[in-house]
């Protein structure tokens, strides 16, 4: 990733680094997600041995977030380069261990993470570094006390992430790994832009904004957990006798609960296939029958959802249906993201 290019600002050690596109209008601003990222991915030469992570997918999506970087391991004091640090198991807990020499780094992490993340005014997801013992969030590895870099005893959290996942629970939080998989990029994706959107409702704090938010994110509430969207819709409907502060407060927690997790596919297809009936009457069998196709495929975990999606799209387009274009679900993060290629590897989701 080209450091002048994405323009670097406020590179103060310690803080949070912000790495913005320019020339937006203001809604397109509000629109934009607020991500943290692992400086270590493109941005900046900071890995233990003085190398960066060259990333394809993050370097995609930096011209469309407002990226805050960092680097806890340098941001703390550490230099570059350094020796390498590991997380060790003593018993009473995981210690983050620089274990050429035994030095624990253990509570300075913590202490320099909570400064920098309660520092954040804003944020709406976060993509660290895989694996690594700060900023990896799941499948790090765990060493005995006093080892050395082998040997490893089990699997953990990297001190940095364990923070942020205490401090932001039910924020988006993936590494650059798992997010080749497009399943969980479109999850993420989807994320990430909708809670910017739901940023840009609440800033204007009226009602009349958060009614229009949830009305433009029916069907995608509805292919995620439809008893939330349900119980959003109550919320809504009662907007008239509820602080607004409140209001949006409420709201956002229904909100994150209901895109915790992936929906399934079979509430994709669903949903697809309800809005393939606004089309039926003016589609030829063929048509139909490519849609279909593409559909089950999906079902069968062999096409992403923005295959469909395209398609349903360019009908969107052709007959200008006026209701779905208004409808979140068709076009949830920026087309130039819908890459369709993947890592082909299973994950846990
Ligand atoms: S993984 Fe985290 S701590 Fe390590 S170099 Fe990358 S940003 Fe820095």
């Amino acid at each position: 990733m080209k450091k002048g290019a994405a323009g670097h600002r406020g590179l103060s050690r310690g803080g949070p680094h912000h790495v913005q596109a320019s020339g937006d209008s203001l809604e397109k601003e509000l629109a934009r997600p607020i991500l943290v990222i692992s400086r270590c991915l493109g941005f900046e030469a900071c890995r233990w041995n003085a190398e960066v992570v060259k990333d394809p997918f993050v370097e995609l999506l930096v011209p469309y977030v407002n990226a805050v970087t960092v680097c806890p391991e340098v941001d703390m004091g550490l230099g570059i380069p350094r020796d390498p640090v590991h997380l060790e198991d003593w018993g009473d807990g995981i210690r983050l261990i620089q274990f050429k020499k035994g030095v624990d780094h253990t509570d300075r992490m913590r202490a320099f993470s909570r400064e920098f993340l309660n520092g954040l005014k804003e944020v709406d997801g976060f993509i660290l570094k895989a694996r690594s013992p700060s900023c990896g969030s799941r499948d790090v590895k765990v060493f005995p006390p006093g080892s050395g870099d082998r040997g490893a005893i089990g699997k953990g959290i990297g001190i940095f992430a364990a923070e942020v996942m205490e401090r932001f629970p039910g924020l988006p939080v993936e590494t650059e790994g798992r997010l080749r998989n497009h399943r969980i990029r479109e999850h993420f994706l989807t994320r990430i832009f909708l809670l910017a959107r739901f940023r840009g409702a609440q800033a204007t704090g009226t009602r009349g904004s958060l009614v229009d938010f949830h009305t433009r994110h029916k069907l995608m509430l509805m292919a995620y957990h439809q008893q939330e969207l349900r119980s959003m819709g109550r919320l809504v409907a009662q907007a008239a006798d509820l602080p607004t502060k409140d209001l949006f407060t409420l709201y956002r927690a229904h909100l994150l609960k209901a895109v915790s997790r992936l929906p399934r596919r079979n509430s994709h297809a669903n949903v697809l296939m309800h809005a393939m009936g606004y089309f039926s009457r003016y589609l030829t069998s063929r048509e139909k029958s490519h849609f279909l196709t593409l559909l089950e495929r999906f079902r069968e975990g062999k096409l992403p959802l923005s295959a469909p999606l395209a398609v349903i799209n360019s009908w969107i387009v052709r007959f200008g249906q006026e209701y779905l274009q208004s409808q979140h679900y068709f076009h949830p993060y920026p087309e130039g993201l819908m890459v369709l290629d993947d890592s082909g590897k299973g994950r846990d989701f």
